[in-house]
């Protein structure tokens, strides 16, 4: 399972976003992608000498002025028009990506009989790549064939571009391996196309051929390239080699090479090289601000996240559906509510709430929030039905506790034509296992290979594994593990769920054996060693979970402290067990205090079966449960956050039983809802129950 574990260890500022001041929305669009460059289509020397009588030169005037409307009326007017004319035409389209202007300019050329020659042809593939449409690509190869134009280097290198921009890598490698000469630009397609279909190892051979034969130098569109396979394809040595390359051959000044740089170092992992890059832009654009953020999120540092986010919007940039897809994954990761909702308010502001990336990570973020009944109206608002946007709703139900919910959704996919994959039974068999639905859980395991062709993985496993062993039954969890196969059997990510099954019941014995089996596979593993030391801890065998502790802090490993923390005044404030940090401090233990005394008189008695460090004192072990970080964050959030508001409270592990028990009564108590989100899933309590039904 991904490590979950909150980066804010202070107090910080979220996300606050002026609206109306610091957005300057500029109207024009945001600037897509750059392509690979475009072949150059050479035009006799001659035509720049004519006279301005010459029909063709006038048309080229208007081409080279930008005034492609006068080009066009020019062109219809020419009463005879060559090859040469037809050519600066259709090339001009497609330089101004107009490419079914270009495509249907072609035809008008056949139906007037005029012979098309390779410059043509070269103008109508980089069209027909615009389009990525195989089919038209094929029958334009066809047309060069039939009509018997002799391919130069310039129609290769567009063939190549044209079949790997229209999905078929396999025709581009077999066009780019023909090619007797290659220039720059059948390299820079060749590897762009290998990377785009995710070969990223095959794009950096290219890439070291390319360098190895000094044939030809590569410009800043090969090395964004490269850039980016090595991030995919974790090649950290030949990332900083293709960053010294540009930094020598004076490319990585330029924004695509530079935004590379960026995402590569995110990818792998290198979050201080990859600010470096960032810094260094002498203007980034916002593909480049999308690219940092996106880096952030990706190495988990969402608070940082938010922070590069704001500054993005203090300049003229205005962000794009990526950008905002990403800092609501930000805000969904840390359950930041208010931060989203400001995002939110700001897509619907510049009309991306209904586009497909920005509906569904909004549905996300608002499940992940534990407004579930907020995501569903969204769902239903957004006009497109795909099966990421299924599994963002189904997951969110599941998270929820609201499993029918999630299998109803996923019996209406077939209505829509949408077949399911292995993230949608993910989701379903989680949806199951946090709801003890041990039936339909197998019912959904058994089918899906069968009805649905979806592989297992070790994700389907664990949740099974999940299922059982909440239910009690670990021999079977055990045996499913035996029988998932050589490969997946040696995933931890089952065996691990079976481990903290083990904790829950109390099975010392097969706590030992698979926390053991953990520890082979990976001995860095500090989750197993602290879900083994816990579980001695609770069945009250102090020696043996000193000794797994004792071991863990020989191998150097750490345990991630317990965070708790809430939104309140535009801040986040997180605690730990224990903590005395916070400004007000004192008022929150007092006013803890007075609440655990009203909890005692509802009838709360503390279960000291969850201190998991050995104390002698009955008193002192009530007293560190009173002080969970879960309970100080409940605490400071009915002081601060108006009454009749739900209190949101979100833990980077999961919440203990005690705690559970507590937050039950307090939500009674002071009648607030109390909206606890832990690792594994979110917890409504209300009226003194909760909604998970003490099943978790
Ligand atoms: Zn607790
Ligand atoms: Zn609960």
């Amino acid at each position: 399972m991904k490590r979950n574990i909150h980066p804010f260890i202070t107090r910080r500022p979220i996300l606050s976003l002026s609206l109306n001041q610091s957005l300057c929305i500029t109207t024009s669009p945001p600037p897509p992608p750059p392509p690979p460059p475009p072949p150059p289509l050479p035009r006799p020397s001659s035509c720049s000498t004519q006279s301005k009588s010459n029909p063709h030169a006038l048309l080229d005037a208007h081409i080279k002025g930008g005034n492609l409307f006068l080009a066009r009326i020019m062109f219809d007017k020419m009463p005879q028009r060559a090859t040469l004319s037809w050519n600066a035409m259709i090339s001009a389209y497609t330089h101004q990506n107009m490419p079914r202007e270009a495509l249907s300019l072609y035809m008008s050329m056949l139906s007037h009989q005029t012979p098309p020659d390779t410059y043509t042809f070269a103008s109508l593939f980089r069209a027909i790549a615009g389009l990525t449409c195989l089919t038209m690509a094929r029958t334009a190869h066809a047309h060069l064939l039939v009509l018997g134009s002799k391919p130069n280097i310039y129609v290769e290198s567009s063939l190549v571009d044209m079949y790997a921009k229209c999905g078929s890598i396999a025709n581009s490698r077999k066009i780019f391996d023909s090619m007797v000469q290659r220039d720059v630009i059948a390299w820079t397609a060749m590897i762009v196309g290998c990377t785009q279909s995710g070969l990223d190892s095959e794009a950096l051979v290219l890439f070291s051929e390319m360098v190895g034969s000094c044939a030809q130098a590569p410009n800043g569109f090969t090395l964004a390239s490269v850039l980016i396979a090595c991030g995919n394809a974790y090649a950290l040595f030949m990332g900083t080699q293709a960053h010294a390359f540009a930094v020598k051959a004076g490319l990585d000044q330029g924004v695509t090479t530079r935004t590379s740089l960026v995402a590569m170092y995110a990818k792998l992992g290198l979050i201080q090289e990859s600010h470096r890059a960032f810094e260094g832009f002498l203007e980034a654009n916002v593909v480049s601000w999308t690219a940092m953020i996106a880096g952030l999120v990706q190495n988990e540092h969402h608070d940082l996240a938010l922070w590069v986010f704001q500054d993005m919007l203090l300049t003229t940039l205005r962000p794009n559906e990526f950008t905002l897809s990403t800092i609501l994954r930000a805000c969904a990761c840390t359950a930041l509510l208010r931060a989203g909702c400001q995002v939110h308010s700001l897509s619907v502001r510049l009309g991306f709430e209904s586009k497909s990336y920005t509906g569904v990570a909004l549905v996300d973020m608002y499940a992940k929030c534990g407004c579930v009944v907020e995501a569903r109206v969204l769902f239903d608002g957004l006009a497109f039905r795909d099966v990421v946007l299924m599994n963002a709703m189904i997951t969110g139900y599941g998270h929820n506790g609201q499993a029918r919910e999630a299998l109803q959704l996923f019996k209406e996919m077939g209505a829509f034509g949408l077949r399911p994959n292995s993230t949608t039974f993910v989701g379903l068999l989680s949806s199951c296992s946090n709801a003890g639905l041990l039936d339909e859980g197998f019912s959904i395991f058994n089918m899906m290979r069968s009805n649905y062709g979806v592989e297992l993985t070790s994700d389907h496993y664990a949740c099974m594994v999940d299922l059982l062993g909440r239910a009690g039954r670990l021999a079977e969890a055990e045996r499913l593990i035996e029988e998932s196969g050589p490969s997946l059997k040696q995933d931890i990510v089952p065996l691990k769920a079976l481990l903290s099954a083990c904790r829950i019941h109390g099975e010392l014995e097969m706590a030992r054996r698979v926390a053991m089996r953990v520890l082979e596979l990976h001995p860095d593993d500090e989750g197993a060693y602290i879900l083994l030391a816990n579980t001695y801890a609770r069945a009250r065998n102090w020696g043996e979970a000193n000794r797994v502790r004792a071991s863990m802090k020989i191998m150097g490993l750490r345990k991630d402290p317990g965070l708790s923390w809430v939104e309140a005044n535009g801040e986040v404030h997180a605690f730990g067990a224990g903590d005395k940090s916070h400004p007000r401090a004192s008022e929150i233990y007092r006013q803890l205090q007075e609440l655990v005394n009203k909890m005692k008189e509802f009838g709360y008695v503390p279960d000291t079966s969850f201190v998991l460090q050995e104390m002698e004192d009955e008193t002192e072990k009530e007293k560190s449960l009173y002080y969970h970080s879960e309970k100080l964050a409940i605490a400071f959030g009915l002081m601060c956050i108006p009454n009749g508001m739900p209190i949101r409270v979100c833990k980077n592990l999961r919440v203990c039983g005690d705690c559970h028990n507590g937050i039950k009564f307090i939500s009674r108590i002071v009648d607030r809802e109390i909206i606890a989100r832990d690792v594994k899933r979110f917890h409504h309590f209300k009226d003194g129950s909760c909604s998970c039904g003490d099943y978790w």
